[in-house]
């Protein structure tokens, strides 16, 4: 079974806090453009938001 994943595009003006990316454990610095990645789950719904990951766009890319 495989779960669908929703992407939405932060742009460097909304990023303003530093994020731990998945892909490579180092810092999205705040005012980076990047993406942000969580899982569609209807069953954890609201959670699933909480689970929320900042990837860089390049590491999202090659996952
Ligand atoms: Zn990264």
């Amino acid at each position: 079974m495989g779960f669908a994943w929703k992407v939405q595009p932060m742009s460097a003006t909304n990023a303003q806090k530093a994020y731990r990316c998945p892909g490579c454990a180092q810092l999205v610095e705040p005012g980076t453009a990047h993406v942000v990645v969580w899982r569609d789950d209807s069953i954890f719904g609201d959670r699933a938001v909480e689970d929320r990951r900042h990837w860089h766009s390049a590491c999202w890319r090659v996952a």
